[in-house]
This record gives structure tokens, sequence and C-alpha cells, in this order.
């Protein structure tokens, strides 16, 4: 702000003083340096005309008659309208008491008299300028305040939408983790925290063995029916109602979770006894017995249930988990629909099944299987017309194991597929050896079993062809024994391969006839040569009630579809009256032989004995 500026906008000056010749001089001068001048001849004039147009500044003279200046200034200082007007005092008197008076009633500036005009209107500049200034900061502090007042508005917005994105980040946050946690379908926990809660579990029982829990390890019997047959939104809604289900059994501190597919786990927390986790399990079954609605139908689906109880023997979740499906496959294996609790022979058992699994994997790769025949005789000619090939496992501490023993588990683990391969390859080549050796073993044949995962294989009826190629044996000499079912297991597409089979001269037979599902209007489109009737109804012929109409029934129904029936498990000589009775043409059993060696097999072929 320059002097200019200064003196057209800041000119307004008000003079007070008693004395008429200082207010002229004063008036004169400063009107001639361009400062507009009024004049007070006393304090309250001064006062007064202050009030009703506030001047710039005040000249003020100290020594005044009716009030002097220090009362005049005071006053001024008490109005709001004059306080901040800047006073210059005016005396005679170059004395310090004074001015110090001055300056403490609010004063800012001094000027004795006499005085000369440049420094009054020196001083005037000063204040002024000083005045301006003030102002000015004022003014700047304003806008500083404002600028502040909206940067911090700015700023609590930025907060604002800040925290916003943090609230939603630790939304997703907690979303994502509830999803790693949970299983989407159900809502339920998943495996992951099912097992947290699991270890803190055992760990709190290690600590203190007063804290009781239980795993329930509930698996649905029918689970894979319904899904397969109704499809996957009626599985979906099914699974939903038996989480609902298995909340409603449980306590609000007990933890319902799914661990996969249609396997469900529960955690039984401070319970009072054991006999609470067997109550909880019993309801569980009671509800299970009841239908369980779904939008459209009703279903019944029951559960198996495998019971753990915590103890400090348990280092880990993995540990009881595991006990705890042991325990629901042996509810399961007693018959469905009920629960089992976990005990150390089970986990026995279960060790010698695992043990037997590695052992049957290596006893194919170290040859440890054997064929044994049982002879197939002939009730038209009561003499030998075959064989049927059993295998055996020569196992090298336990001896020879019985097929029943690890079929299931060659089956389960696929390892029936090389082991049913063996057996073929091995049958054929042995008849073959024979064959070619005895004269009368020319015509005898050769029954082998299948498993439906063998015939399941895209390249079995290759195989079956270059098996029949390397040994030499003719396909009419091999009969498969398939049972029923393999057959219903594929419908078309069973005829299709068997029919293929057939283009070998091999014949078919199926096996165990009378015990499966067979729906007996499909028999006909299969070709098979014969019939086996099951060892079960041969065994309902006794001495005493001959009349065993099932095995005649079946006899029959093989003439009317241009088969043969043979009988297998004949013990008695009543037996075989009876069969050949019936029409049946061939059998097998103790009664004529049990399985038998290689060596035992050869003596028989060249005794060549009459029954
Ligand atoms: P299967 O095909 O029904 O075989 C007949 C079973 O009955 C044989 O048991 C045989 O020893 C037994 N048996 C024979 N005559 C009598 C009798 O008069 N009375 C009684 N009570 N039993 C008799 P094994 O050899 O223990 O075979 C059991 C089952 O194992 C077989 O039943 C068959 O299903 C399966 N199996 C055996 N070898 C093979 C094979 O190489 N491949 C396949 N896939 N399964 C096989
Ligand atoms: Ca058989
Ligand atoms: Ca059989």
């Amino acid at each position: 702000m320059n002097h200019n500026q200064l003196n057209s906008s800041l000119n307004n000056i008000l003079v007070v003083d008693d004395i008429a010749d200082n207010l002229r001089v004063l008036s004169a001068s400063l009107t001639e340096k361009g400062y507009q001048v009024r004049c007070a001849k006393n304090g309250t004039m001064a006062l007064i005309t202050a009030k009703k147009n506030p001047p710039q500044l005040i000249l003020l003279d100290i020594k005044m008659p009716d009030m002097d200046g220090y009362q005049v200034c005071a006053k001024l200082k008490e109005d709001e309208l004059t306080r901040d007007i800047p006073i210059i005092f005016l005396s005679a008197f170059d004395d310090v008491l004074d001015k110090v008076k001055a300056f403490s009633v609010g004063g800012v500036d001094y000027i004795t008299k006499p005085f000369q005009i440049e420094e009054v209107v020196v001083r005037i500049q000063h204040q002024l300028i000083l005045q301006a200034a003030q102002a000015e900061i004022v003014e700047l502090n304003t806008q500083l305040e404002q600028k502040v007042q909206q940067r911090t508005a700015q700023l609590e917005a930025v907060i604002d939408q800040l925290n916003l994105e943090i609230a939603q980040h630790q939304q997703t946050q907690k979303q994502l983790s509830h999803q790693a946690l949970h299983d989407a379908l159900t809502g339920l926990p998943n495996r992951t925290l099912f097992m947290e809660y699991l270890t803190k579990a055992i760990q709190r029982h290690q600590r203190n063995q007063d804290y009781l829990f239980a795993v329930l390890f509930i698996d649905l019997d029918r689970f894979k029916i319904i899904n397969d047959s109704w499809g996957h939104a009626v599985g979906d809604q099914l699974l939903m109602a038996i989480s609902r289900l298995l909340r409603e059994c449980c306590r609000d501190l007990d933890t319902v979770a799914r661990l996969s597919g249609d396997e469900f786990t529960i955690l039984l927390e401070d319970l009072h006894n054991f006999q609470d986790a067997t109550a909880i399990a019993e309801r569980l079954l009671a509800k299970f017995m009841l239908p369980i609605h779904l939008q459209e139908r009703k279903v019944f689906s029951a559960a198996s249930i495998g019971i753990v109880f915590g103890s400090t023997t348990y280092h880990n979740g993995i540990e009881l988990l595991r006990d705890a499906d042991i325990a629901m496959y042996r509810a399961k294996t007693l018959g469905k629909g009920r629960y089992a609790i976990f005990d150390r022979e089970m986990y026995a058992q279960t060790i010698h099944l695992s043990q037997l699994e590695t052992d049957l994997r290596l006893a194919l790769e170290r040859q440890e299987f054997i064929l044994y025949y049982q002879p197939i005789v002939s009730l038209e000619t009561l003499s030998l017309a075959g064989f049927e090939a059993l295998v055996r496992w020569q196992h090298p501490q336990m001896g020879l194991i019985s097929p029943e023993k690890f079929m299931a588990i060659a089956e389960d683990t696929g390892l029936i597929i090389p082991l049913g391969e063996w057996v073929l390859q091995e049958a054929c080549q042995q008849l073959y050896a024979w064959q070619s050796t005895f004269p009368s073993a020319a015509s005898l044949h050769i029954s082998v079993n299948l498993s439906s995962k063998q015939i399941k294989q895209f390249d079995f009826v290759d195989k079956l062809g270059q098996i029949l190629t390397a040994t030499g044996l003719n396909g009419a000499s091999l009969r498969l024994e398939l049972t029923e079912t393999m057959l219903m297991d594929q419908g078309e597409k069973t005829i299709e391969l068997l029919t293929q089979i057939k283009q070998q001269k091999i014949q078919l037979s199926i096996d165990d006839f009378g015990t499966g599902y067979s729906s007996l209007s499909y028999l006909h489109h299969f070709p098979i040569n014969t019939l086996k009737i099951d060892r079960s109804f041969v065994n309902l012929i006794k001495e005493e009630e001959s009349n065993c109409e099932i095995v005649k029934t079946i006899v029959t129904l093989a003439h009317s579809l241009g088969m043969k029936a043979i009988a297998e498990g004949v013990e008695t000589s009543h037996q075989i009256t009876h069969l050949t009775n019936l029409g049946c043409s061939a059998a097998q059993g103790y009664f004529f032989a049990k399985p038998l060696n290689r060596q035992l097999v050869e003596s028989l072929i060249v005794n060549n004995p009459q029954w």
C-alpha cells in the first residue's frame, strides 16, 4: 500500500485540542497534506464526533479543561465503534510519567508541543500504515481462517470417504474370510474352520480333562442316489434341509460343519457325560427316519453316524476325524441308519485293511497269486466238462488267502483290473497246456470270473482277443462268468459288448443266478449260453422236501430262453439226482471236488473219472 492510496482512502483525521490556535494550525497543515480534518475543542465534542463517524486517527490533546485527553481516550476505548482508532497524544509536557500513562490508556504515539508539522505528518503516516497493515493482517487472517476451514472441510470429506472405503474394505475382507471358512451352499463352517475349533477343543481337553467333547461324523446313506436321479438342484435342496435339521438337533454351542459332498460333522462341546453325545445322535437318527420336505417332493435320507469321544490320546484334529470317519463306516457296514462309537479295535481293523491293500499291490508284482481249478461235471455223462478258475493269494506269511478276503479291496482300489487280466491269461494258458498235453482234455472248457470294472474298460474286447492269440486257446474253450448286476449296469452298451465277445466264439454264463435283480424280460436280449444257479438255491434241495420250486423255475427259464442251466455248490448225491431230473446240464461243487491246484487237476485229467 503506497502513500497515495493511503491518502485517498485513509485520510479522515480528528484533531482534538482546547486551544483554537493549535486546532487551526494543525487543521490547515494537515489539510494541505491531503488529509480530511475534523476538529473538536473538548472531550465531549470529540466523543460525539468520533462516534458519529469514526475517523482513521485521532490527534488528542492531553491537557483540556473539562475532560483531559486520558479520560477521552479511555472512553473511546470502551466503545466498540471507536476502540480500534489509533490515538496520538499531543502534550506540552515532556514528562516520562505522562508518556507511560498515555500508552497505558491505549495511545499509540505521543507528540510534544511545540511540534513541527513534518513530525506530526510522519507520525500520522506511520500510524496509518500500521493500521492498514493490521487491517491487512486481520483480512489475511480471516482469509486464512476461511481457507483453513475450507481445507478442513475438504479433509473431513476425504477422511469420511477414506473411512467409508476402509469400512467397505473391511466388509469385503470379512466376507472373503467368511467365504474361506464356510460352505457356500449351506453357510455352515467348512473343514478348515471345523478343524480349527476341533484343535481348540483337543487342546482344552488336554489342559482340563473335565471338559468333555465329542465329534459326530454324519454321512447321508442315499444322497448319491437322490442326487443322481433327481438332479443337483434337488440334491442342493436336500443338503440345505439336512444342514437345518442338524442345527435344530444341536445346542447353540455346538458346531455343525459340512466337510464335503454329503459328509457333515458336529463338534459337541462342554458335555456333561458321553451319553449326551449318543442322545444327540439318536435324536438325529430319529429325525432322519422322517421324510424331508423339499420344494417339490418328499425324500427319505437315512444317515450313518460315527462318534468319537474326545480323549487325551488325540493330539490333533486329523487323528480324531479319521477315527470318526472309521466309526461312520462301521455304522454304515452294520446296516446304515445307525450310529457307531469308535473304539481301538476298529482302528486296528482299518490298519489291517490298509496293510492288506499295500500287500495286495505288492502281491501282483511278486506274483503271489495262483489259480485253483474246480471241476465242472456234465450231468449227462457224469464226466469232466471243464473247470472254474478261482484265484488264491499265496501270502508269504499268512498262507493261502481266499478271494472273499481280498476281492472287495481289489475292486475298490482298481487292482482287480491287472489281477483279472492275469487270471484270464493264466487260465487260458493253463487250459491250452492241458489240452496240448492230455488228449482227454481237448474238449474241456475253462470258466473265468469277471468283475464289472474289467468289462467297463474300453479295450476289454481287444485284450480278450490278444490273450486268446497269445495263449493259442480256442475262444470256444473259454467261458466268462458275469453277474446279473454287471449286465444291468450299462443296458444297451452291455449287449454290444457281449455281442463282440461272442464273435470270438467265447461262451457267456450268468453267475450266482437268481440273487441279483435282473429284469427277466431283459434277459433274452443278452447273448448268454448258461445260467449258473446260485449255491444258495442249490442248498435248498434237501432230502426231505425235494420239491424246490426256485431251482425248477430257473432251469425252465434257461431252457425257454435257449440257454443251459448249470448248478454250483452241489454237495450231495441227492442234489445231483434232483438237478439231473430237472434237466440241469452240468454241476460243480464239493460233492465232486473242491477247487484243486494244478498238480491235482492233472492227475484228475489223467484218471478221467466217471462220477
Ligand atoms: P463264485 O464265482 O460263486 O465261486 C464259487 C465259490 O464257491 C468258490 O469260492 C468255491 O470255492 C465255492 N464253492 C464251490 N463248491 C462249493 C460247495 O459245494 N459248497 C460251498 N459252500 N462252496 C463251494 P472261492 O474260490 O472262495 O471264490 C469266492 C468268490 O470269489 C467267487 O464266487 C467269485 O465271485 C470270486 N472270485 C474267485 N476268483 C475270482 C477271479 O479270478 N476273478 C473274479 N472277478 N472273482 C473271483
Ligand atoms: Ca463263478
Ligand atoms: Ca457263483
